[in-house]
C-alpha cells in the first residue's frame, strides 16, 4: 500500500487550508486499486473516488488512476515506463 497525502489548496466548504489530497495505491494478485480523497481535517468536507482494475473497461475509459480527477496532481506511485 502506497500512501501520500499532499496539501490541495482551499477547502470548498470552509475555505479553510488545512484541505489535503491523499492517494492510496494498492494491488494485490491481479487487482489493482488507487483510490483517491480530499479531505478538509478543520470541517470534515470529504470527496473521493476509486478507480479498480475489475471495473468495466468503459468506466476507465479516458482515465488515468495516478492522476488526481479534481486536482489534476500525479500520484507518488507511477506505473514502469514501458
Ligand atoms: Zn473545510
Ligand atoms: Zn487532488
Amino acid at each position: 500500500m502506497t500512501r501520500d497525502r499532499q496539501p490541495a489548496g482551499e477547502c470548498p466548504k470552509c475555505q479553510g487550508l488545512n484541505f489535503f489530497c491523499m492517494h492510496n495505491h494498492f494491488e494485490r494478485d491481479d487487482l489493482v486499486i488507487d483510490s483517491w480523497e480530499h479531505r478538509c481535517t478543520d470541517c470534515g468536507h470529504r470527496i473521493t473516488r476509486g478507480y479498480r482494475s475489475d471495473d468495466p473497461p468503459e468506466d476507465l475509459e479516458g482515465i488515468d488512476p495516478h492522476v488526481c480527477p479534481w486536482c489534476s496532481r500525479s500520484g507518488a506511485f507511477q506505473p514502469p515506463q514501458s
